[in-house]
């Protein structure tokens, strides 16, 4: 179904490739993984076996080098794959993070060898990466995380706990942000990749966390007592964590626009064919006047942040993606998803409000998108530094 107001649009970056990039994605995630959806939602977590096949299919690593048996792509195929999943109503597998966060890290800060050990393996789905920033006692002021590692030996012993950790219930591989040197803010932050699993001794999963939306995705809590890693698992050098990560967040935030605009894209989609369908007084929904005005709102601002968020990802394939810019993206692009689905479930009245409905799943999957990532406060913060 074409979305009005983008009809015939292409962005600027796009090449036949992606089209039929897209077209196996969609076909993955509506035949492979859409069928068990409900079953996947009562579960709360992703099916492994879906990582596995998306491995199989080439839709895992799409930006890592063929070397390292990725796809050999680059970032404009990950938004590729993201937006087909988020316009497909699939939301159990976190390729957000998998593919678009952690794949990026090992590729530019991993040593030859550790590029060898982990990206094969999540590239083809027998790994599960997640990463692991936040605390209990914070995430917004990532200076300040307490998870500490002390060099012993040959190894770096673990302690501390981490939360809302997307894939965390899953996953194999965690990059986990440690401070390295207590004494020290930013530069006593490191990355240390640490490859669990419920056997690890010093490694603990806690619960599944029951959220409002994004039922399907697991979330988790992480506990580290006294864990164990060789220090050849350190990302890059000791005290180095902070900087990777604000070079790496631009991209993380992105991921989350690319999210929103598919979102935006989706919601207007369900809802004009709705609103064509339904009646009111007589006459289907779109005879009204103000439902022809909030869906022209709603196509307007999905338009303009397609084609902003084009802009974006332009200038990340070009390596031209500042801070500020991508703080503006994920600030903007999901305080417009947020308005939007907002207001085409309206449209949808009384059963916009039922989980029968996908603009309702829609809703509370939304929400969240103002909040990991870096909230949006967070992002005004970053915008405003530089004015
Ligand atoms: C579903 C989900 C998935 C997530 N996935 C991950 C993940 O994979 N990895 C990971 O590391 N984290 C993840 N997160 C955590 C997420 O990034 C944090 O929740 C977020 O960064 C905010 O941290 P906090 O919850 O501790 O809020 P806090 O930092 O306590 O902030 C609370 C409020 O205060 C505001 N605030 C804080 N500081 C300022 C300031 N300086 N100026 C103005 N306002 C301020 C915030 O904007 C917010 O509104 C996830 C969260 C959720 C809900």
């Amino acid at each position: 179904m074409p979305t009005p107001g983008l009809d015939g649009y292409a962005p600027p970056w796009l090449k036949p490739e992606h089209d039929d990039l897209a077209e196996l994605a969609r076909d993955f995630f509506t035949k492979q993984v859409l069928p068990h959806a409900e079953r996947l939602e009562r579960q709360g977590h992703p099916d492994r076996e879906h990582y596995l096949r998306a491995g199989e299919l080439g839709l895992l690593g799409l930006s890592v080098p063929e070397e390292y048996g990725g796809g050999g792509g680059d970032f404009t195929h990950e938004a590729v794959l993201l937006h087909e999943q988020t316009m497909a109503g699939e939301g159990s597998l976190g390729l957000a993070v998998h593919s678009g966060i952690v794949t990026g890290y090992i590729r530019h800060y991993g040593t030859e060898e550790q590029k060898q050990r982990w990206l094969p393996g999540l590239a083809s789905g027998e790994l599960i990466g997640a990463i692991a920033m936040t605390e209990p006692g914070g995430g917004s002021d990532l200076q300040a995380i307490r998870t500490k590692a002390v060099r012993e030996g040959d190894d770096y012993v673990i302690s501390g706990s981490k939360t809302f950790i997307t894939n965390g219930g899953l996953a194999d591989l965690v990059i986990l942000a440690v401070k390295t040197d207590t004494t020290q803010g930013a530069a006593g932050i490191s990355l240390i990749v640490c490859e669990i699993s419920d056997k690890s001794e010093g490694f603990r999963r806690g619960r599944l966390l029951e959220k409002i939306g994004l039922h399907s995705n697991d979330t988790a809590e992480l506990f580290f007592d006294d864990f164990r890693v060789s220090h050849r698992n350190l990302l890059g050098e000791e005290g180095a964590g902070f900087y990777q990560m604000m070079a790496q967040l631009p991209q993380e935030r992105l991921v989350i626009g690319v999210g929103a605009v598919a979102a935006m894209q989706r919601a207007v989609e369900l809802t004009v064919a709705y609103a064509k369908e339904r009646t009111a007084f007589g006459k289907p929904l779109t005879g009204h006047q103000n439902t022809r005005m909030v869906l022209a709102d709603c196509a307007t601002r999905t338009r303009a942040s397609r084609i902003f968020l084009d802009d974006c990802i332009a200038r990340h394939a070009r390596g031209e993606l500042d801070v500020p810019t991508a703080a503006m993206a994920k600030l903007w692009l999901t305080e417009g998803q947020c308005e939007v689905v907002d207001k085409c479930l309206q449209i949808f009245g009384g059963y916009g409000y039922t989980t029968e409905y996908p603009i309702a799943r829609m809703y509370a999957d939304a929400r969240v998108q103002k909040i990991y990532g870096g909230t949006n406060e967070i992002m005004k913060e970053l915008i405003a530094r530089v004015l």
